[in-house]
């Protein structure tokens, strides 16, 4: 019981696990197969070994950090960073499921994503969100 009560009072406080966190793990793990994969070329195996080592060190020092609101920054960061690229991938699937019916195009002045329905030529669009019109032009 004592034992617990240390533990407990020692991550009384501390940050602990987020999003970074986990993004930071999985860099490993890429680093880490990159390294075995890397295993026959010396100088590469140990520049990666020291980035695994160097990132190690920064997800425990982020896990047990007492400086919760430059933590949390740092993960803002980090999750807008993520939610682009995730947003990339999920527009390029979209426009491979949308393909037969839908075009995808993006508004001149808020830069807005329109799914517009497949039509050859030019056309008048009104963007949905600034209300604003633009010509849209689709080729096939
Ligand atoms: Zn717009």
């Amino acid at each position: 019981m004592r034992f617990r009560e240390r533990v407990a009072q020692f991550f009384y406080g501390r940050y602990g696990i987020d999003s970074l966190y986990y993004g930071l793990l999985v860099s490993f793990f890429v680093l880490w197969i990159l390294r075995i994969i890397f295993a026959f070329l010396p100088p590469v195996s140990i520049v990666i070994y020291v980035l695994e080592t160097l990132l190690l060190i920064w997800m425990l020092f982020r896990c047990l950090s007492r400086n919760i609101s430059a933590r949390q920054r740092e993960n803002e960061i980090f999750t807008s960073f993520w939610r682009k690229i995730k947003n990339f991938f999920v527009l390029q699937k979209n426009k491979i499921r949308d393909w037969k019916n839908f075009r995808y195009k993006k508004c001149p002045y808020c830069k807005a994503v329109l799914r517009l329905p497949k039509r050859k030529g030019t056309h008048s669009v009104i963007c949905p969100r600034c209300a604003k019109r633009f010509d849209a032009t689709t080729r096939i």
